[in-house]
């Protein structure tokens, strides 16, 4: 079964969704080179402090190795050796502190008396003579003897021949016995050795180690490569006599953009791969959620539409049939696939004669046809269709089958009839008393009649009188065709049963009530008027039911001027005068009491009367056939001037027929 799309409240217009993902863009993007920025400013602060460790690092090493160089030389210099003695342990000294070049010994006055070169190295002063490099030394020496504690000496160059040569420094420690200066010990020490000697070759690696001037002269240098010049550090080594400063520059420059950009890129790629996954999860969330109400909200719709009593039934705008609910297949007796898709020609032939007239959503009724050929009455509300859009895509109608309705109502109506027939059977029973009474006076006046007539027979004389005779006869036949008339117009009224409504003079219709109506004043020495408006309009009804309506309300008034005296004399009026739109109106107006406030609500309904012999169902009856005939049936009280009550007028109304030709042709000519 195929689902019509049913409309729905439109959504309304996303707000400047464009903005949104401008703004979307923009804040990844400040938040991306935000990302770049920090992540090169950490890699820098990285760098730098890795620079700023190796340098402490190596300047305590420095102090270490200079530490030791110095225990050496001083405990080399406390010994009071032979010279044979004393170069051995120089040399001993030499090669296992390979950053010293050279030792020299020297006497109180500072002149040279004895040297060792490391064997590993060129001799120190092979180019240049010692004495021409002396006056650093000699410094060194003076304040050493002055501060009781070996000194080092400013850095000088010693030139090797070929371009090379060396940064050297002196330690010069004073040999003092017994209070005396007795000389010097002097050690060079070559400041790129000393270098070497405590860098690693992992350091070396990626490091440019040098020792430089205050004025940023570099004066040695280690590492295989070029410091970048962007991550440096400086370190002061303080020694006895002199500092040296020590300055790391790492070979690393500055972070690269690219490479962070890429990983930017990435974290900040992943990241709003993360969110787009957040969001989707949330989306799948609310989906299924939206999903399981759609679903819930489908088996809803389908448990509704399959316990509905109304058959439903959608089309779309070309006609055929797109939506059916099982009320409705049961109704028509075919099956879903034997309705979608086709037109309705198969249950309801009018349509397939005539496909103009459709029933609005007021409702029409028509009649269908099932599979097996069962005509029945069905009420049809018919509406559009709509789509998300508001735009028509068919039409929705619902189907009620009217035949179970119509069987109550026909059920209904035959009760009312019998209800009908069983008041009019009272009102005759009521009446039979009347008719005793009425067919007294023509029984006895034919009696009387005969009785002469016999008379006049019986006398000889009177036989010869046959004026007189007949005269007798013609009474006696006059009075038995009354009697007869009065018979039978109870008869009528009694058998009358054709319930047809057709259209009927409104004098005739009072005129046939009349002799009952008069029978009834005559007893109650009332008089009754009638007074029809001309030519008499002519009503739509089923004349017999008009007719007792119009017993009814006549005898109801009769009886009312029973009850009181009446000024001057008790008068029914009975009235019928169109009232111009389309309705004719019929009056009974009495002179009796009126209907008391306290009787108003209730003198209609059924069984309610105040009188001994009444049975309560005349008006009840009444308004039943007048409202079945579309009509309306009312009451009020007349007035006189002073505002007593004077009497009642009980009307109703009646759908004019129109006149017959010729009447209406009378009219006209009247009219000109
Ligand atoms: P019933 O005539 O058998 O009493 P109805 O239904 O005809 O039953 O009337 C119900 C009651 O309405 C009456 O008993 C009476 O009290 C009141 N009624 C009817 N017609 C009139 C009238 N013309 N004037 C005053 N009262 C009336």
């Amino acid at each position: 079964m195929s689902t019509p799309t049913l409309s729905a409240p439109s959504l309304p217009a996303p707000p400047r969704r464009w903005l949104w993902w401008t703004m979307l863009i923009a804040l990844i993007a400040v938040a991306q080179t935000w990302l770049v920025w920090l992540t090169m400013d950490f890699q820098a602060s990285r760098q730098q402090q890795r620079v700023d460790a190796i340098t402490a690092e190596l300047a305590a090493q420095l102090r270490h190795r200079l530490f030791i160089d110095t225990q050496r030389l001083a405990a080399l210099a406390d010994s009071t050796q032979p010279s044979g003695e004393w170069r051995r342990e120089a040399a001993a000294l030499l090669l296992s502190q390979r950053e010293l070049l050279r030792v020299e010994r020297r006497d109180a006055s500072l002149k040279v008396i004895g040297a060792v070169d490391n064997p590993l190295h060129k001799p120190l002063f092979s180019v240049l003579p010692r004495d021409q490099l002396d006056f650093a030394t000699q410094s060194a020496c003076i304040a050493a003897r002055r501060a009781g504690e070996p000194q080092y000496s400013q850095s000088y160059f010693v030139p090797l021949g070929n371009g090379l040569g060396e940064e050297v420094m002196d330690l010069c420690a004073a040999q003092v016995s017994d209070a005396h200066l007795t000389g010097y010990l002097v050690g060079s020490i070559s400041l790129g050795a000393l270098l070497e000697s405590v860098e690693s070759p992992d350091l070396a690696r990626n490091h440019e180690i040098s020792f430089v001037e205050g004025d940023g002269t570099r004066i040695v240098r280690t590492g295989s490569p070029h410091g970048a010049g962007v991550f440096v550090a400086d370190r002061v080594v303080g020694v006895p006599g002199h500092s040296l400063q020590l300055h790391v520059d790492s070979a690393a420059g500055r972070p690269g953009v690219i490479p962070n950009l890429s990983t930017a890129l990435v974290l900040g790629l992943s990241l709003l791969l993360f969110g787009v996954v957040l969001v989707l999860a949330h989306d799948m969330r609310r989906r299924s959620r939206a999903e399981r109400a759609l679903g819930e909200s489908l088996a809803f719709r389908k448990a509704m539409e399959d316990s509905v009593l109304a058959g439903l039934r959608a089309r779309d705008m070309q006609g055929r049939v797109t939506f059916v609910n099982q009320a409705f297949c049961d109704m028509v007796g075919y099956t879903p696939g034997q309705l979608l898709g086709r037109g309705e020609e198969r249950y309801w032939p009018e349509v397939a004669a005539a496909p103009g007239g459709r029933p609005g959503s007021q409702g029409q009724e028509a009649e269908f046809v099932s599979n097996a050929g069962r005509r029945f009455p069905v009420m049809i509300h018919e509406s559009p269709l709509l789509d998300a859009d508001g735009r028509q895509t068919g039409w929705i109608c619902t189907a009620l089958d009217l035949s179970a309705q119509r069987r109550i109502e026909d059920v209904s109506r035959l009760q009312q009839e019998r209800l009908q027939a069983t008041a009019r059977l009272a009102t005759v029973g009521e009446m039979a008393s009347l008719l005793s009474h009425e067919l007294n006076q023509p029984l006895s006046a034919i009696t009387s009649f005969a009785a002469g007539s016999i008379n006049l027979m019986n006398d000889p004389q009177g036989a010869a009188e046959p004026p007189l005779l007949l005269q007798a006869m013609e009474r006696i036949a006059e009075q038995s065709e009354r009697a007869g008339r009065i018979i039978r117009s109870v008869q009528d009224f009694v058998r009358r049963r054709e319930h047809e409504r057709l259209p009927i003079e409104a004098d005739l219709l009072v005129e046939a009530i009349l002799p009952l109506v008069r029978m009834q004043a005559r007893r109650s020495s009332a008089r009754v008027e009638v007074h029809v408006a001309q030519p008499a309009p002519r009503v739509l009804c089923d004349r017999t039911m008009i007719e007792q309506v119009l017993i009814n309300l006549a005898r109801n008034g009769i009886q009312a001027m029973e009850s009181c005296v009446q000024e001057p004399e008790p008068l029914l009026r009975i009235e019928v005068f169109p009232l111009g739109n389309g309705l004719v109106e019929f009056a009974v107006v009495d002179r009796g009491p009126g209907v008391g406030e306290e009787l108003r609500a209730q003198i209609f309904t059924p069984f309610f009367t105040t009188r001994e012999e009444g049975m309560g169902l005349g008006l009840s009856l009444c308004r039943t056939v007048i409202e079945q005939h579309g009509g309306s049936l009312d009451f009020d009280n007349l007035l006189d001037a002073t505002g007593r009550v004077t009497g009642a007028r009980f009307r109703f109304t009646l759908t004019a027929a129109p006149r017959r030709r010729a009447q209406a042709a009378s009219q006209e000519g009247h009219d000109a």
